[in-house]
């Protein structure tokens, strides 16, 4: 299958893939959060005509596009978010986007519940990469306080924070009491982050799984056993876009 991209009105930059169906007499367009975009022709269709029937289409796959994100998450993501939810904040987070080529592109807070990324917006992965970026920040302004609190709280210390975007990993703690967060827990239901925050915590006293450790965490979050069970599917909670590594 051939790959084209269409162009927004907005400027992003969708790619679709072009099939042949020997049986369709008629061009059809296909949108689904599987494969994206998919435009069949039919057999001996003349490709040069084939663009400017695309963009004739550019409301069309522009309305599908925001019910995606409405609907998320998907295992694709053909496009930015338009607006994402921080679970563990309660907060709410829409992302507008400013075409500066010549500039170095960023994302930042524009005000309440408003992020504004700015420069080569038509790069899907360089938006994807600085949102990761501005997540990673707002990690470490929410987490890294949330982890001294609890600290207070159990008497349990630790020596220092990192906040990181692991692929895999919730959270670690080193054998020096050094504690890592993913910035992808603020993505979770509050008290599901409040549970790896105390897990980690609990590893500064026991730096493995042994009943004496379980038995600390179930002193300061007696949900412990359920939400542990409940986390291995937590990725269900991840946008697409947060998903992905970020590469840009
Ligand atoms: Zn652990």
């Amino acid at each position: 299958m051939a790959v084209a991209v269409l162009e927004l009105a907005d400027g992003r930059r969708i790619p679709y893939r072009i099939a042949v169906s020997p049986r369709s007499h008629n061009i059809r367009f296909r949108l689904s959060a599987r494969s994206g975009l998919v435009v069949t022709v039919p057999r001996g269709f003349d490709r040069s005509r084939l663009s400017a029937i695309v963009d004739g289409k550019r409301d069309w796959v522009a309305h599908h596009l925001e019910r995606f994100a409405a609907t998320s998450p998907s295992p694709v993501s053909l496009t930015p978010p338009r607006e994402f939810k921080l679970l563990a904040l309660a907060e709410t987070w829409r992302v507008e986007y400013q075409a500066m080529p010549a500039k170095a592109t960023g994302a930042h807070t524009a005000g309440s519940g408003r992020i504004v990324v700015a420069g080569q917006v038509e790069n899907v992965a360089t938006c994807h990469a600085v949102l990761h970026r501005w997540l990673a920040r707002r990690g470490r302004d929410t987490l890294a306080p949330w982890l001294e609190r609890l600290s207070g709280e159990t008497g349990l210390r630790y020596a220092g924070v990192a906040i990181k975007g692991q692929q895999t990993r919730w959270g670690s703690c080193s054998a020096r009491g050094g504690i890592n967060l993913n910035y992808k827990l603020l993505f979770l239901p509050r008290e599901w982050v409040r549970y790896v925050l105390v897990h980690e915590l609990c590893h500064t006293a026991e730096l493995n799984h042994s009943p004496r450790f379980w038995d600390l965490v179930q002193r300061f979050e007696p949900q412990a056993q359920e939400i542990s069970a409940t986390l291995r599917n937590a990725r269900a909670y991840l946008p697409a876009w947060v998903l992905q590594p970020a590469t840009a």
